[in-house]
């Protein structure tokens, strides 16, 4: 369901906000960009030049309190808290049915925010009763003449990037030789292939992730035969890079296939994970011996995908924008696996490109900033008194206060859940204003829709 262009909760909830920004305006700090100009343009309808989607996934209230508290203390401000306009979204699934799945997983959800449609736990950019394929923000956005890019710390076939530029039956499906759940969509049965394969034949401009093992896969049927997919990718005009310094390297011109790890892209920090009955305090490792040298951070790539973005407009001489998406996953597989030091290290870094995006729309003040969660999920601060079941463990913050982190959403041993709760949406620059309030996954679409002014 889409709601009128300018409904009245929409028209209130712009005038709350004109209010609620003023205020943000009396206390501007100095800068390229006055806090007052960015409320103006949150509050405006109007078109964005460029959009910068920024998913912590995972990466409910709890998650970012934690990273706060650990890394800038309890009265400091992440860059993400810095947003004129904040709000709420519900993220639910569907069942087949069409009635409520309470806990979404990132495909579901990330159907949701990418296509405007709920959809059935495991499945890509397609409807949950009949599997067809829904347009994406993405596709959208390159047949209105947009550049477009996908940054991760995942796999570029992992869930959240994969529902932008590709449509399976299930996320399971991401190289040509993990198409067992995916029947109908192999090349064989004239379906589109897997997630890896469809990425590289959307030519999205930008591709940066991990993933590479997917890539290194060899299609099975069709043009390409025989060939790995990076190979296609080559073919297809992609210009491949490996670490940050052929990353950096890379000029305009040509789409740009980055792919930086075998599988996810190693965390930034370590630590002990959580444990039965806590752990001693500790403080985290802020790096990590498995993470090879020439890793790029997500900051970095982010910087790089808006330069290649902007690089390709220029030389189409468009007066279109670009179109990024960057999402910072491990806060979701360290949150999954208890590992408090590594979930907040992956906050901080995600927290860091959302600083890229923002100092980015302080000098193109017609850029949408959106940064928010596809789901919520484990962690919980709780007093350091308590004696939680489940896993936990005690931190000392750089504020050299001790904090006690608890994972009970699943038995110690299993792979900690994702919980049903709202997350924080934070928007700033032209359509800002639609974060507002209470909405809908769903509802993130049409707000990036409307920004792009695509159909
Ligand atoms: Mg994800
Ligand atoms: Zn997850």
């Amino acid at each position: 369901m889409f709601r009128p262009r300018l409904s009245r909760r929409h028209a209130m909830a712009a005038t709350a906000a004109a209010t609620v920004t003023a205020a943000v305006a009396f206390s501007a700090s100095a800068g390229a960009f006055s806090s007052q100009d960015q409320a103006r343009h949150a509050v405006q309808g109007g078109k964005a030049k460029n959009v910068i989607l920024l998913i912590g996934d995972g990466m409910g209230d709890s998650e970012i309190t934690l990273a706060r508290d650990y890394t800038v203390g309890a009265n400091g401000r992440l860059n993400m808290d810095k947003f004129p306009m904040t709000g709420a979204y519900t993220t639910y699934a569907v069942h087949k049915d069409g009635t409520p799945d309470y806990v979404t997983d990132s495909a579901a959800s990330g159907t949701g925010w990418a296509t405007g449609t709920k959809t059935v736990n495991g499945r890509i950019s397609k409807t949950p009763g009949t599997d067809k394929a829904v347009p994406t923000i993405l596709e959208l956005a390159q047949k209105g003449g947009f550049a477009t890019g996908s940054v991760t710390t995942a796999e570029l076939t992992d869930a959240t990037p994969a529902v932008l530029a590709s449509h399976v039956t299930d996320r399971s499906c991401q190289g040509p030789a993990d198409m067992a759940t995916c029947p109908s969509d192999t090349l064989a049965k004239g379906g589109p292939g897997s997630i890896a394969e469809q990425s590289v034949n959307h030519k999205v401009d930008v591709l940066f992730g991990g993933g590479k093992q997917r890539f290194d896969q060899k299609v099975t049927d069709g043009k390409y035969k025989g060939r790995t997919v990076t190979e296609q990718a080559r073919q297809l005009g992609y210009r491949v890079v490996t670490d940050n310094a052929s990353m950096k390297a890379a000029k305009g011109g040509k789409p740009v296939l980055g792919l930086f790890a075998s599988g996810n892209v190693p965390t930034e920090w370590t630590g002990k994970t959580a444990a039965v009955g806590g752990t001693d305090p500790q403080r985290c490792v802020t790096s990590n011996a498995n993470r090879p040298a020439g890793t790029p951070n997500l900051a970095d790539q982010a910087t790089k995908a808006i330069q290649l973005l902007e690089a390709k407009q220029k030389s189409k001489h468009s007066k279109k924008g670009f179109f990024l998406q960057v999402e910072g996953a491990s806060i979701d597989k360290q949150d999954h696996a208890a590992d408090p030091c590594g979930q907040i290290g992956e906050t901080a870094a995600f927290d860091r490109a959302v600083k890229v995006a923002r100092d980015y729309a302080a000098k193109h003040p017609d850029t949408l900033v959106v940064t928010t969660a596809d789901h919520g999920h484990t962690s919980q601060i709780v007093p350091l008194e308590a004696t939680p079941p489940g896993l936990s463990s005690t931190l000392v913050t750089d504020e050299g206060q001790q904090l006690k982190v608890n994972y009970s959403t699943n038995t110690p041993g299993q792979s900690q859940e994702h919980t049903g709760t709202e997350v924080r949406i934070a928007a700033q620059g032209p359509q800002a204003y639609r974060v507002l309030g209470v909405t809908n996954q769903t509802d993130l679409f049409t707000t990036l829709r409307e920004a792009l002014g695509v159909r």
